[in-house]
């Protein structure tokens, strides 16, 4: 169920007769006066003055979600991270909280600090939560815009609910950076938590399952699509019942398909010499790319226990949720900024408002 929940403010604060300096109780209330707050139900707060009789240490105490030297409300400073997130302009945030309330509330700049804050925030406060469980990590790549160069960006999810792991400006087609990302995986999660990693047919992917000796399983979605295209190219010059062969072995891949496909290569045909023979070569070497990586196609087969996906639609899905609200942008100014905005579209993507509501 879509549920809403946006951080509560109160007028007035709770009292709490305890001093912050010294712990004792023996506190009286010093002062009450009133402060205009820009807000999108209240126009003023109360508060409250505390003296501590003992240490003679004043303070003073808030309502709730009105912060210690903040104007703003964190109710506003909420509302204007949802209207951001669902796509309005900085400018257009600012234009429509000022129309709503009726008086020019901040400027646009504000709302884009705000942006990157939370952002920040939701980096720091990211996990704790999955620790507990075991958890198949999907691993994606995707390429945003900074000052108008590519950069290029890699999203970890919790491939059960499709929940963030971690955001990384690393490349994916770099054994180094493939390796510092899954680094980070581990550090967020533990190394010991990873269950194992669903990734697509890249053979970056590969190198660093096999170096933190974690399983595997490459997306079933991506291996068919790619083994589809390679026997379209050899299709008028193969026996159909060959090509139709691999393509069952592969659909769905069964645990002893490696032997079907070890079985196919002792066929003389496929070794038949000569010039007019040359696409036997591609054949065989399909065959070879499947063998190779048959123990990534059919983890999931070998690991049960881990329910492993069979495909990376969980973090592709992820990617999009970032991605379809980055098409509304400029490009970002900062490699910071583009880290900010994949952890704030992450969480309003999935609805996790209370989450946001918690950092404002
Ligand atoms: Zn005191």
């Amino acid at each position: 169920m879509f549920q809403f929940s946006c951080p509560d403010v109160g007028n007035q604060p709770q009292i709490k007769r305890i001093c912050r300096l010294c712990n004792s109780s023996n506190v009286i209330i010093h002062q009450r006066y009133r402060k205009t707050v820009r807000d999108s139900v209240l126009s003023e707060v109360e508060i409250i003055r505390l003296r501590c009789k003992s240490c003679k240490y004043s303070f003073r105490i808030y309502p709730e979600g009105v912060g210690d030297w903040a104007q703003r409300t964190k109710r506003l400073i909420f509302l204007g991270i949802i209207l951001y997130s669902a796509g309005l302009s900085y400018e257009k945030c600012e234009g429509f909280l000022s129309g709503m309330l009726g008086r020019r509330l901040s400027s646009f700049v504000t709302i884009w600090r705000d942006v990157q804050t939370i952002g920040e925030r939701l980096r720091r406060s990211k996990l704790s939560q999955v620790r507990a469980a075991k958890v198949v990590v999907g691993l994606d790549g995707t390429y945003v815009r900074v000052r108008g160069r590519e950069q290029p960006v890699l999203v970890a999810t919790n491939s059960t609910d499709g929940t963030l792991v971690t955001v990384s400006l690393n490349n994916e087609w770099q054994e180094r950076q493939l390796r510092q990302f899954v680094q980070e995986v581990a550090k967020e999660l533990g190394l010991r938590n990873i269950a194992g990693i669903v990734t697509d047919d890249l053979d970056t992917y590969k190198l660093v399952s096999t170096r933190f000796k974690l399983t595997h399983q490459v997306c079933l979605g991506h291996v068919k699509k790619n083994l589809g295209k390679r026997l379209a190219k050899l299709k008028s010059r193969i026996p159909k019942p060959y090509i139709e062969r691999l393509r069952s072995i592969l659909d769905p891949p069964s645990a002893s398909g490696d032997l079907l496909l070890k079985d196919l290569l002792r066929d003389d045909k496929l070794w038949r010499r000569g010039k007019y023979n040359k696409h036997w070569v591609s054949y065989r070497m399909i065959i070879g790319d499947l063998l190779r990586n048959w123990h990534n196609y059919t983890a999931y087969l070998r690991n049960p226990r881990d329910s492993l996906p069979t495909t990376n639609n969980v973090t592709e899905r992820a990617i999009g949720r970032s991605k379809i609200r980055y098409k509304l942008t400029r490009g970002f100014k900062s490699q910071e900024a583009v880290l900010n905005f994949f952890f704030l579209t992450q969480y309003t993507g999935m609805h996790q408002f209370e989450k946001i509501a918690s950092v404002c």
